[in-house]
């Protein structure tokens, strides 16, 4: 019956976790209503039952990837302030990108959007920044999120604490609105942005960014929006944590009643063997930003730690002026090559396999999707539709041996070919659907006329 799906994809050789290996089953997938509804011998679903057809002529189809930690302003930075480290880094990028107008928190945005698409990347938590926050342009990044059709969860950045009169981590404001005010600003456009499909967080900078007020307001009020914080990014923010709280940022955080499953650690690289344990214990998700973290001198997170102990890891571009790309797969490759200069002993390398679920099922965790949709991240029936499909090229070897190593370190290689995300094509035969690039471009040219005005 034609119409009886929204999407058929077509003759796909999908990756299918298994254990410690992947199954790779040839099959057709019916789409609709933003589900994947039937997962079938390939050539059993009529064409003509769908209204869009994808040929993927036996390409390799697997589960969207979920940049679970990026900052959009900064893709109008990237490059900038090379060799310096947080601080100073943050001195050299932001009092340009604090106060965006909506003209240009779009075309940031777009510009993100545009390069994850193009690798995969089917959901985004974009810690947004602009300080302080205003209405417009939180209105401008749901909006932008809505239009090209990703998932998005825009936790919008939250920070109230000065020294010596201006604030931590954004020295040319002096002062913030109230806690109480960033929080119902946000609680404020939350079912509104729901409604436009977008989910809006509270995002605290950082724990010592924060007064206790503001945390605490958080922990109590709208237990149904997530949270996501920096944590312990530097050497520098564990010690002005331990000098503030007299502890840990995660233990600070305990007490405050904010470790659990609502919360997630964007970096989390300076924690004790105790802070993991906790983070483990209260189901609290870390954010693992390896080559954000090079790219500052922040140091090495504790991958194979945060495994050993079972916390919930996900993966995470950073922003772009700290990367300087949000090109996911190289933060893959880096996760799964780390730890191996930490141990020569390959028994406690991290799997393929598993860097792979921390960068689809895994980032999920931050953005709470997996509480509602366990099957989100996966390529399953009656699973949310947000997949990938590369070209079907015997050179790039995907079903010979491990797929999963063959993604994982040969990643930069693999460029996905179609991109789904909620059932809807995003990037069909490697051209954007919802992106204008060409318009983009223009754009974006115009903007670097301006600052060269
Ligand atoms: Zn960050």
């Amino acid at each position: 019956m034609p119409g009886e799906f929204d999407l058929l994809v077509a003759d796909a050789r999908v990756l299918r976790p298994d254990g410690a290996g992947a199954r790779i089953e040839r099959a057709d997938l019916a789409i609709k209503g933003g589900r994947i509804v039937r997962l079938a011998p390939p050539g059993s679903l009529a064409r003509h039952a769908a209204r869009e057809l994808i040929a993927a002529g036996g390409g390799l189809a697997m589960p969207g990837l979920v940049n679970a930690h990026t900052h959009s302003p900064e893709n109008l930075a990237r490059g900038r302030a090379e060799r310096a480290r947080l601080s100073e880094w943050m001195g050299a990028v932001w009092p340009a990108l604090d106060t965006l107008p909506a003209h240009l928190v779009r075309l940031a945005i777009e510009i993100g959007a545009a390069e994850m698409i193009r690798h995969g990347v089917t959901s985004v938590v974009d810690h947004f920044r602009q300080t302080p926050m205003t209405t417009q342009a939180l209105t401008a990044a749901v909006e932008a999120y809505a239009a090209i059709g990703m998932r998005c969860t825009l936790a919008l950045m939250l920070r109230d604490s000065a020294h010596a009169g201006t604030l931590i981590g954004a020295p040319h404001v002096a002062a913030a609105p109230s806690a109480a005010e960033q929080i119902s600003l946000v609680a404020a456009r939350s079912s509104w942005a729901r409604q436009q499909g977008v989910d809006l967080a509270f995002g605290p900078s950082a724990p010592h960014r924060c007064s206790d007020a503001l945390l605490a307001m958080v922990a109590r009020e709208h237990g149904d929006l997530q949270v996501h914080t920096h944590l312990d990014e530097t050497v520098e923010d564990a010690q002005a944590a331990h000098r503030r709280f007299g502890r840990s940022s995660v233990s600070q955080l305990d007490r405050i009643g904010l470790l659990g499953p609502r919360l997630a650690c964007a970096h989390a690289v300076h924690v004790t063997a105790s802070d993991i344990e906790r983070l483990a214990a209260t189901g609290t998700v870390v954010v693992h930003n390896p080559v954000s973290n090079m790219r500052l001198g922040s140091g090495i997170a504790p991958l194979p730690a945060f495994l050993a102990a079972g916390v919930a890891v996900a993966l995470g571009t950073d922003g772009a002026a700290s990367n300087d790309t949000q090109n996911p797969w190289e933060v893959i490759k880096l996760a799964a090559l780390l730890p191996r200069l930490g141990t020569a002993d390959p028994a406690a390398w991290p799997r393929a396999a598993t860097i792979l679920a921390l960068a689809t099922r895994g980032g999920h965790r931050v953005t709470g999707f997996a509480a509602a949709e366990p099957c989100a991240g996966t390529i399953a029936d009656g699973a949310p539709a947000d997949l990938i499909v590369f070209d079907d090229d015997p050179l790039a070897q995907l079903d010979q041996g491990s797929v999963e190593a063959n993604l994982v370190f040969g990643a930069p290689a693999h460029r996905p070919r179609h991109v789904i995300a909620r059932g809807r094509v995003l990037m069909r035969d490697r051209s954007l659907t919802t992106i204008d690039e060409d318009g983009l471009r223009d754009r974006l040219r115009a903007h670097r006329r301006e600052l060269a005005a």
